[in-house]
């Protein structure tokens, strides 16, 4: 069992990012956090004097791709413990613009294993005490058909997007620092994620814009592509049971078991908007089909047995009242 004590975040100011180290610092009155962070417009400056009312929380505006950078940060901060969410994160913008992906992705990801390798085991130092947590996705596992089993640890890698294939080679990286190095590294998995501070681009948070907006909501092909839905605070708890109880080595599925497709997700949402604007026509008939993104995967799902029965994590939160928590939380933080 891990226990981590001066921390190194990477993408601490983004969606998930920010909220595992809001739970962190929260949960685990021994922790330091070094949150780095290049504040892209992905980032949201706003949710970090949060933290440093903590305390306990530096802010470092940089790059994970800055090599002197990141071996300072390992040194200064006697880091024991990485977490590395840092990423491009949205399946579009890879499309367009692939560049950006494999530089933070690939070559960003292998910066910081490269450092930890230098600052944890080199000249003959011991990794005990030491480890590297990596955020990865469900979906460098590609696209499940309608009947095939949920993804699992095994699954074979299939990613379809410049998004998943970065991150995909960045978990290869991953474990073969483990294997060749010895470097003491945990790999999660999860499914598509909700919560507060998502950023506008992503999903639910374009339904909700929209529907506030009067715009019409862009649901890609014929709203069929299905993906698990999975709570951001479930996430940042199972991420905390791998990043203290997880098997060096090994990787984890983490998803919600709640498998929506993107029409039923719009349904849901308009419903909810509807209770909140009454007076307006119903929602729905702002749902707009546009043509489909090249590549989409059609199905991802997660099995996430091994970590209930290894790890004893399950979510906790339920999709129903879950989004509506979400949707409150954006309409009350739209003047913030
Ligand atoms: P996000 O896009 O909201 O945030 C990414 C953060 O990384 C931003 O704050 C950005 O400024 C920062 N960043 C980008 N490039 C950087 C660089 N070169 N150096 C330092 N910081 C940089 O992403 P998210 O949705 O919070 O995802 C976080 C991680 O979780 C990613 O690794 C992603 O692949 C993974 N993941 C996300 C989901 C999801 O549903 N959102 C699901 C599974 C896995």
């Amino acid at each position: 069992n891990h226990v981590p004590r001066q921390v190194l975040v990477t993408g601490g100011a983004g969606f998930i990012g920010s909220n595992f180290v809001a739970a962190l610092l929260a949960s685990d009155p021994g922790v330091r956090v070094v949150n780095l962070d290049l504040m892209t417009y992905a980032a949201d400056p706003d949710i970090l004097p949060r933290f440093d009312a903590s305390g306990r929380h530096v802010f470092v505006h940089g790059d994970i791709c800055d090599a002197e950078l990141v071996a300072r940060l390992l040194r200064e901060h006697d880091v024991d413990t990485i977490v590395h969410f840092a990423a491009e994160t949205h399946v579009d913008r890879s499309i367009t613009g692939p560049g950006d992906f494999v530089r933070t992705n690939v070559d960003g990801t292998f910066v910081l294993l490269e450092a930890a390798r230098q600052a944890w085991l080199a000249e003959g130092r011991s990794a005990q005490g030491r480890r590297f947590h990596h955020i990865s996705t469900d979906e460098v596992y590609g696209s499940l058909g309608p009947d095939d089993a949920p993804f699992t640890e095994s699954s074979p890698y299939a990613p379809n997007s410049p998004y998943s294939a970065s991150k995909a080679a960045s978990d290869h990286l991953v474990r073969a620092y483990h294997r060749t190095y010895g470097l003491p590294v945990v790999t999660t998995h999860c499914s598509n994620n909700y919560g507060p501070y998502q950023h506008d681009e992503k999903f639910i948070p374009t339904i909700i814009r929209c529907c506030l907006a009067g715009e019409p909501i862009p649901v890609f092909g014929t709203g069929g592509n299905s993906r698990d839905w999975l709570y951001v605070d479930d996430h940042c708890r199972g991420i905390d049971r791998v990043l203290r109880d997880g098997r060096t080595g090994e990787t984890y599925n983490i998803g919600g078991g709640c498998e929506l497709n993107n029409i039923q997700v719009a349904e849901k949402l308009c419903a909810l908007m509807d209770e909140h604007h009454p007076e307006g026509a119903p929602h729905r008939r702002l749902i707009s089909f546009v043509a489909d993104r090249p590549g989409h995967d059609w199905r991802y799902a997660i099995d996430a047995g091994k970590m209930r029965e290894e790890l004893g994590w399950v979510p906790k939160e339920n999709f129903d009242a879950a989004i509506k928590k979400t949707v409150d939380w954006y309409l009350a933080s739209r003047n913030r």
